[in-house]
């Protein structure tokens, strides 16, 4: 109705007005209500659950996109049919008159249906049906509403699968194993025939470094792959734990009476050899290799935490023997670990009580001249003496081993300033470097070196590092720090050479000034022609390349006379001196320079 604001003369006229406004207002109101109501009514329509409107027969004459979808049969399909028709024959007829007594006389009925859809598939629904009424209080319609729970059954499997699944590759995740592990435990039987794998590539965070993450990722997703096929004849379960850290549970022993852990060892080398086969990654073949940890599962075991720390044990107890094989857990090597950690922890207050000290046990030519020293760490603590062999192993796992080394490089710094000082010729100082160390914190080496000379313009070229397993250092960041340190004027020797991986190869690669003949062969020359023939070998060697060689461990004069005579220049053993303190160096070079 149109306004007239025009001609109002009278007051009817006013009110008249007054009424038509308030006419228009309450209509517009009402249209906003009502299209509102319109607006929800088809929002709730369009839910994503099912929706089905039916006749007081309850004949449909209408059902939405969403019941479409969930039964299969369109709008045009189903007008005029009594919903019957979608029933699975799962409920007897007495499910069905209840419901229908409950609707009729509560005006509504919910419960969990299980209907069938146009393909023949049965699933489950959660339906809620109210009897709509008119002002008679006479039912007119009947509102179904129903929503597919196979959906929401399938997404509370996928959601479980993934609270239990290793996204990268597919695997069980560390939650599995554990329920998986103590089911086991609960089994008496099946716990003896169980043993655990505990595979961790070796120097993956190279891969990582120098291939790329993405390589990683799909190295590890080959080892999975791999993995899987070991395990899926006997139905093992297979999780990947952690970075590169891969774990099985195996259920393959079968006689209690053999040897259980020589069946599970042999199983854990079959493993190997499978995982270190190549791999065609992206056109590139990479070969990797792996460390094992085997733990063999039996009738006394009583805790699954215990059992995963001990085939984690073993494992890591592979890595420290120089990787690449298995490793089966014994109990001597919780009580290694164990001593190791208390090495460890009393290393730290040993260092802030300065009871760690260095001595020199002097490298002489073969007239007995003072060549150089060796820097040895001694450590004594309430009285008793903790030797290199024990304590350098725990903390080289740790940056303690770069403390030692820092510790070691300021002493050596000191010493020949003094020496020098007092007009003493020590021509050089040679000090341990772990290679490990090195391997593990090779960002920092040079920084240190560099800061520890860095007030007073050294010339390190008095100093000599020794290190051994040079087979850590092939790759190419260590090699660059070999190098930027031989830069600065450090030599390097190789320890205890002619054991472990001293392979030529590394020689010819890493900037190597020296040769340690390891003490072992001295002391087996006397008796074996082989020892005779490596010690003689390595010296030649020495020569032909340019490099010095020094045979360390003489003890008697009768292995020096040998090694003279096969053209020795440089001698370290107790046959010259004991490892002593610094003056004492001094003091036992002046009496044997002394001529007699
Ligand atoms: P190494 O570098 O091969 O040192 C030589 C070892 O042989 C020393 O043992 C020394 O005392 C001993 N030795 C010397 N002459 C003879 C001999 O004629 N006969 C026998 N039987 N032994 C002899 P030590 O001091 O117990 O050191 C053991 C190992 O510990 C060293 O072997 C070295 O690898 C490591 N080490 C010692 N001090 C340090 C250090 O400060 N840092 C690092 N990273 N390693 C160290
Ligand atoms: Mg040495
Ligand atoms: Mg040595």
């Amino acid at each position: 109705m149109p306004f007239h604001f025009r001609g109002l003369r009278h007051s009817n006229d006013w009110s008249r007005l007054l009424f038509v406004f308030k006419d228009n207002y309450r209509k517009i109101k009402e249209r906003n209500k009502s299209n509102q109501k319109k607006q929800i009514s088809t929002a709730v329509f369009e839910s994503y659950d099912g929706i089905v409107i039916t006749d007081a027969n309850a004949d449909i004459l209408r059902v939405n996109e969403s019941f479409e979808r969930i039964t299969g049969y369109t709008q045009p399909d189903v007008v005029g049919k009594n919903p019957r028709f979608l029933q699975s024959g799962r409920h007897p007829s007495t499910f069905y008159q209840s419901m229908w007594t409950t609707l009729l006389t509560t005006g509504h009925w919910e419960g969990e249906v299980w209907n069938k859809n146009r393909s023949g598939k049965i699933y489950p629904e959660w339906l809620s049906i109210t009897a709509i009424k008119n002002i008679h209080q006479q039912i007119t319609h009947y509102v179904g509403h129903f929503t597919n729970l196979a959906v929401i059954k399938q997404a509370q499997l996928e959601l479980e699968r993934l609270s239990f699944v290793d996204p990268l590759t597919n695997l069980f995740n560390r939650r599995k194993l554990m329920d998986q592990l103590e089911e086991t435990f609960r089994d008496p039987v099946k716990r003896m025939q169980t043993f655990l794998l505990f595979a961790d590539l070796d120097d993956f965070k190279d891969i990582n470094d120098s291939l790329g993450h993405h390589i990683g990722d799909l190295l590890l997703q080959e080892v999975a792959h791999r993995l899987l096929e070991f395990a899926h004849p006997y139905g093992d379960l297979v999780a990947r734990i952690g970075g590169d850290e891969f774990v099985m549970i195996c259920h393959r022993i079968l006689s209690v009476e053999a040897d259980r852990m020589s069946i599970a060892t042999a199983y854990a080398h079959q493993l190997l050899e499978r995982l270190k086969t190549t791999y065609r990654l992206q056109n590139a073949n990479i070969s990797i290799t792996v460390s094992i940890g085997v733990r063999v599962l039996s009738l006394e075991d009583t805790n699954p935490d215990v059992a995963m720390q001990e085939v984690d044990l073993a494992m890591y107890q592979m890595k420290s023997e120089g990787k690449d094989g298995v490793m089966c857990y014994i109990p001597e090597i919780k009580r290694k670990a164990q001593a190791e950690f208390q090495i460890r922890q009393k290393f730290e207050t040993a260092m802030e009580r300065k009871e760690i000290f260095f001595v020199y046990q002097g490298q002489f030519t073969s007239e007995g001249t003072l060549a150089g020293a060796e820097m040895l760490s001694r450590w004594k603590q309430d009285g008793q003496w903790i030797s290199p062999g024990q304590f350098i192993p725990a903390i080289e796992k740790t940056s303690m081993i770069l403390t030692l080394g820092e510790l070691s490089l300021r002493e050596a710094v000191i010493q020949i300033k003094k020496w020098r000082k007092s007009g003493i010729d020590v021509p050089r100082i040679s000090i341990n470097i772990s290679s490990i160390g090195i391997h593990r914190h090779r960002e920092d080496v040079v920084q240190f070196v560099k800061g520890v000379i860095k007030d007073d313009n050294l010339d390190l070229s008095f100093l000599t590092f020794e290190i051994t397993e040079a087979s850590l250092l092939h790759e190419e960041t260590a090699k660059r720090t070999l190098r930027d340190l031989h830069n600065l004027g450090i030599q390097f020797s190789i320890d205890d050479f002619g054991t472990g991986y001293s392979s030529l190869a590394y020689i010819h690669t890493l900037p190597i000034d020296e040769l340690k003949i390891d003490r072992r062969f001295i002391q087996q020359m006397r008796d074996s022609s082989t020892a005779r023939a490596i010690v003689q070998t390595i010296l030649s060697m020495g020569q032909n390349l340019g490099i010095r060689v020094i045979a360390e461990g003489v003890e008697t004069e009768e292995e020096k006379t040998i090694l003279d005579s096969m053209g020795c220049q440089l001698y370290q053993g107790y046959y010259f001196m004991r490892p002593e303190p610094a003056q004492k160096l001094v003091d036992y070079t002046n009496f044997l320079q002394k001529p007699l």
